[in-house]
């Protein structure tokens, strides 16, 4: 149960929790391509990490929403690295509207690149874990997978929609040693998440200090932002265990929020 020398591809890793998980994984000794669509920030991670590590990470740049940059970019790695083990598909992005106002053109950007995301990366990486018989797969879900919130019809069903696409990989891919899973975070600073604070205030008529306390923490057990390295945690347990017992899963990391 470690990632010693295992080949882990996350997604949107140039920043926030897909950057906290290619860290964890790099130090538990795995080796950590940084896939994101900001190509010079992913260089930037990726260089960041073999400078405290020395050939722990290469980077690739990728829209995720694109069958041709997702199939060249883990062709890259397989030609770089002899294979993939682990992948995260994590890259997303949050906009929220009033569902009456919600741009045709954000709802199809949003279910994009969550779920298309999570589909053409998954695709692309299967026949190379098949080929060795095991792997494990991650999406980045949220309480959102599980809950929702107003103004955001978009991203609650993109972030549904990746548990059913979790459980059928889980089912289709057990006899040939690949497992699934989804981790469901609650609110984390992120760049995702500072960006929404005053879109909210904005949108609701409430103060930015409200829309933290009442509408993203309101509901935890203890009012504290989940952590990068809360996640980062979850994400290792779930590429490190390597039987088909935990598989088909998603796991709540929200200080209570969301309890299941
Ligand atoms: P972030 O904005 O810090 O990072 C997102 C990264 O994804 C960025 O580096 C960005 O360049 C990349 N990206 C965006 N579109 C892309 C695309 N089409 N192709 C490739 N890369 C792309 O955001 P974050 O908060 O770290 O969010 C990461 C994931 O975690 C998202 O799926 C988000 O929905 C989920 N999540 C976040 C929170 C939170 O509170 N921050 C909570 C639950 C779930």
């Amino acid at each position: 149960m470690n990632l010693t020398g295992k080949v882990c591809i996350v997604t949107g890793a140039a920043s926030g929790l897909g950057k906290a998980i290619a860290d964890r994984y790099a130090a538990g000794g795995a080796k950590v391509v940084i896939a994101d669509l900001n190509a010079d920030a992913a260089k930037a991670a990726a260089d960041d990490l073999n400078a405290r590590r020395a050939g722990s990470a290469m980077s690739v740049a990728m829209d995720v929403t694109n069958e041709d940059q997702v199939n060249a970019g883990v062709d890259a790695v397989v030609k770089a690295w002899g294979g993939v083990d682990v992948l995260v598909s994590n890259a997303g992005i949050q906009i929220v509207h009033k569902m009456e106002e919600f741009p045709f053109a954000d709802w199809k950007k949003i279910l994009a690149i969550h779920l298309d995301g999570a589909f053409l990366t998954s695709k692309a990486v299967l026949p190379h874990m098949y080929a060795k018989g095991s792997g494990a797969i991650i999406f980045m879900g949220s309480v959102h997978s599980k809950l929702a919130s107003p103004l955001k019809s978009a991203y609650v069903t993109a972030k549904h929609g990746l548990l059913g696409l979790s459980r059928v990989i889980a089912k289709e891919g057990a006899a040939r040693g690949v497992r699934t899973n989804v981790i469901c975070p609650g609110f984390v600073k992120t760049p995702l998440v500072e960006k929404q604070i005053p879109e909210q205030a904005k949108t609701l008529g409430i103060s930015e200090e409200d829309v933290v306390k009442k509408i993203m923490l309101g509901d935890t057990v203890d009012g504290q932002f989940t952590t990068l390295e809360d996640v980062a945690e979850v994400a290792y347990m779930f590429a490190a265990f390597n039987t088909n017992a935990l598989t088909g899963q998603s796991l709540v990391v929200s200080h209570g929020w969301f309890m299941e």
